[in-house]
């Protein structure tokens, strides 16, 4: 089967057509800085050439609309209608309760994702979004959604339960859901090859970090926790999240600005993180640049974002008694030599070390462990394309 798969995030958009018969990669593409300019790398797999040019993003909908003409198109297409694609695959963000695995969308699934808008503001209208753009374009075609919450089911109810009165966990549901699932499940299982171990004997950290990012810890292929919670807001600083917070801050700053919950909600979720702290750019690649220009407060940003994800490795250790291996995935864990080195700085007496030169590496899977180091240290590009396909190829035929 030929699977589109579709990965909305907030400001990119990955897409893949693979070959779920033999996992085979058609075409792939990157679509990054969605509503900031925009720009599309596209990669035909069968010669054609390559596409790589600012385009215009604001929102989604354009992203999608033209990844669907480039895959039909003269000059980079590998497709001749968008009839061969016979299903899409959508990755979506929050779940809540509803979703425990993927699911064939229809009109009741749509309502049910929109329904939980409200605990992934970023994410689901994007995800939504890029379905409906797709059912407009291919209509008739099986669309799966994947979702981001399934992988951390695993998880206890001490990891889960949040120190609220328990009616709001029984009743409303309030819980720790944890996401970035079907990418902390692709790496772990990439890390257990990599250590030539079975996964269930291997305790992992596997830090996902982006412009959204979480850490979770998994022992033996199952997540036990999980940086983000209840919705993705939590954890880590993000690129405009502000990850954890003290509770009482929101009712401080409300008071004393006169802001309404929608206007905070604003605030915490697009001017947080390490834009906010910086004032330059939510993406770490300027930020980059900026703190080696000497920027103090883009500086500060990147040590707030590194001694965050620090501590979680710290804290995952000790809530599985112990690590074998740490793994950065995503686009700053793929891509950010600087970031994991300061990360890993002061983990030495936890047994991780990075090798200088091997730690230099950006995109591809590198053992960067330091010779002698207890803990190793791995590299590993996420793949959430590929186990959206094989979901999805199972649900369409009917498995
Ligand atoms: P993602 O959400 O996984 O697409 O990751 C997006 C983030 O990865 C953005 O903040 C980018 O700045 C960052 N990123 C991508 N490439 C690089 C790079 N070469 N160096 C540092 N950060 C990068």
């Amino acid at each position: 089967m030929k699977i589109l798969v579709i990965n909305a995030g907030s400001s990119s958009l990955k897409y893949q057509l693979l070959n779920s018969d033999n996992g085979d990669v058609l075409a792939k593409g990157l679509c990054e800085r969605i509503g900031i300019d925009g720009h599309l790398k596209h990669t035909p797999n069968n010669g054609k050439e390559v596409f790589n040019e600012d385009v215009a993003m604001p929102t989604h909908a354009e992203a999608i609309e033209k990844v669907l003409e480039l895959l039909v198109s003269a000059d980079h297409g590998v497709i001749s209608s968008a009839k061969e694609i016979d299903a899409v695959g959508h990755r979506v963000v929050h779940g809540g309760e509803k979703f425990a695995s993927s699911v064939m969308i229809d009109e009741q699934v749509m309502d049910a994702i929109r329904e939980c808008i409200p605990l992934a503001p970023l994410h689901n209208p994007a995800n939504i979004i890029g379905i409906e753009a797709c059912r407009k374009v291919m209509p008739g075609v099986p669309m799966v959604a994947v979702f981001d919450t399934a992988f951390h089911q695993t998880m206890p109810p001490k990891a889960y339960i949040y120190p609220l009165p328990y009616e709001y966990y029984e009743e409303d549901k309030v819980r720790r859901y944890g996401f970035h699932g079907t990418s902390h499940r692709f790496v772990t299982q990439e890390a257990a090859k990599m250590l030539g171990k079975p996964i269930e004997e291997v305790k992992l950290i596997s830090c996902h970090l982006g412009n959204g990012s979480s850490v979770a810890a998994v022992d033996g292929g199952k997540s036990v926790d999980t940086s983000m919670g209840f919705t993705p807001l939590a954890g880590v600083a993000m690129g405009t999240r502000c990850g954890d917070l003290d509770p009482a801050i929101l009712e401080y700053l409300m008071n004393k600005h006169g802001l309404t919950m929608s206007e905070m909600q604003t605030v915490l979720n697009k001017k947080s993180g390490v834009q906010g702290i910086s004032g330059v750019s939510s993406d770490f690649r300027d930020l980059d640049a900026t703190a080696a220009e000497g920027n103090p407060r883009s500086r500060l940003a990147l040590d707030v974002f590194c001694y965050g994800v620090s501590k979680y490795i710290g804290a995952y250790a000790a809530a599985m008694g112990g690590v074998d291996a740490v793994i950065f995935t995503a686009g700053v864990g793929e891509n950010g030599p600087d970031t994991r080195a300061l990360i890993c700085e002061k983990l030495g007496f936890m047994g991780i070390a990075l090798d200088a030169e091997a730690n230099k590496a950006r995109g591809k899977a590198v053992d960067a462990t330091a010779a002698g180091a207890k803990v190793k240290t791995l590299i590993i590009p996420t793949n959430e394309e590929l186990m959206i396909a094989m979901d999805t190829a199972a649900i369409v035929a009917g498995k």
